[in-house]
């Protein structure tokens, strides 16, 4: 059956209203194709939300194996650690494994301790900014990665020490994890794996709500397979950060038609609320190749000869720039720490 084309119409996944004002219109500018999508936002509750979208048969065309997500990792590129073997090596690796234990309750790799913590300290700004996927520690913990794509995440959770399963929907991923990893992932949508109550000590999902077609109904299982006091991590585009503003389509962060959902700080947690799951922090975050390539994107639309180097946003001297925004929320990443 040829399924081209196909289109259907949704009503808000938030509060059930079938209200939306039109906020964005743009085309797939990853993929560079020309059809054309529409972002709406419902009137009542602010959710931003693509419709008409793709039907889920018309989907695998927008996700080609090309797709950034997809993309394979080699086992020995996982993992925070440095495989360096010089002094200088050695001593980061020993920051960071200090950073691991002191702020996030691993077990001590060596009887030496960890350095002292002024030491640890001297180094916070420079390293913990790597640190922002890692999940406080629970001895014995189960942990569940939705949507894990090439599973490398999950292979440094193991790294760590934790029981790692995955749930992915690409067959190529799922393979990979399977046979490069050695990590069990469970091919499909989260609804089809049927864990059982509980399951969880720890639930993440890293940009993949926002592609999700019900993410209220992935909440509502999420809270169902956490154990209680379990820690659910939600990592999406912010709908409300300066980017989203001023770009809107044309920045990455919507990705059309991928991005099934925008979120901004408000609309999550009251997606969060609705599943009753107890938001605890949402941690906003400048995420620096998100505005490379929105920005230099717009120069080329505009046939403005000039690109930004790569380097630039890692300046040093932007950072007080990118503290700001997230001090402000308006950083265009937010992760969500929530508890059942
Ligand atoms: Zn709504």
């Amino acid at each position: 059956m040829d399924t081209a084309g196909q289109f259907e119409y949704v009503r808000c996944n938030l509060c059930g209203a079938d209200a939306p004002e039109p906020f964005a219109e743009g085309t797939d500018r990853l993929l560079k194709r020309g059809e054309r999508f529409t972002l709406v936002r419902c009137s009542r509750c602010g959710l931003v939300y693509l419709n008409p979208r793709p039907a889920l048969a018309d989907l695998a065309r927008h996700y080609p194996p090309e797709y950034v997500a997809y993309k394979k990792i080699a086992a020995e590129q996982v993992g925070i650690m440095g495989r360096g073997t010089g002094r200088y090596a050695r001593l980061k690796n020993r920051i960071k494994q200090s950073i691991l234990e002191r702020y996030y309750g691993y077990p001590a790799a060596d009887t030496r301790g960890g350095l002292p913590r002024w030491r640890v300290r001297l180094f916070l700004g420079v390293f913990r900014r790597m640190y922002y996927r890692t999940v406080p520690w629970v001895a014995g913990g189960r942990v569940l990665d939705v949507g894990c794509g090439n599973a490398a995440y999950l292979a440094w959770l193991k790294q760590l020490g934790w029981q790692v399963q995955g749930v992915e929907i690409d067959p190529g991923c799922v393979r990979y994890a399977r046979e490069v990893f050695g990590i069990d992932v469970f091919a499909g949508r989260l609804r089809d794996a049927g864990f059982a109550d509980e399951s969880f000590d720890c639930i993440t999902l890293w940009h993949s709500l926002e592609h999700c077609e019900d993410p209220s109904g992935i909440l509502a299982e999420c809270r169902r397979i956490l154990k209680k006091g379990g820690l659910l991590v939600i990592c999406v585009p912010n709908v409300g950060s300066w980017e989203a503003a001023l770009f809107k389509q044309r920045s990455l962060l919507c990705d059309l038609p991928r991005h099934f959902y925008d979120f901004s700080g408000r609309t999550l947690s009251r997606l969060l609320e609705k599943n009753a799951l107890s938001l605890r922090h949402i941690r906003y975050l400048e995420d620096v190749p998100i505005i490379d390539w929105t920005l230099n994107g717009w120069l080329a639309e505009k046939n403005i000869p000039l690109r930004l180097p790569a380097g630039m946003w890692r300046s040093p001297l932007l950072r007080p720039l990118y503290a700001l925004m997230e001090r402000l929320r308006t950083a265009n990443v937010m992760i969500c720490y929530a508890r059942r």
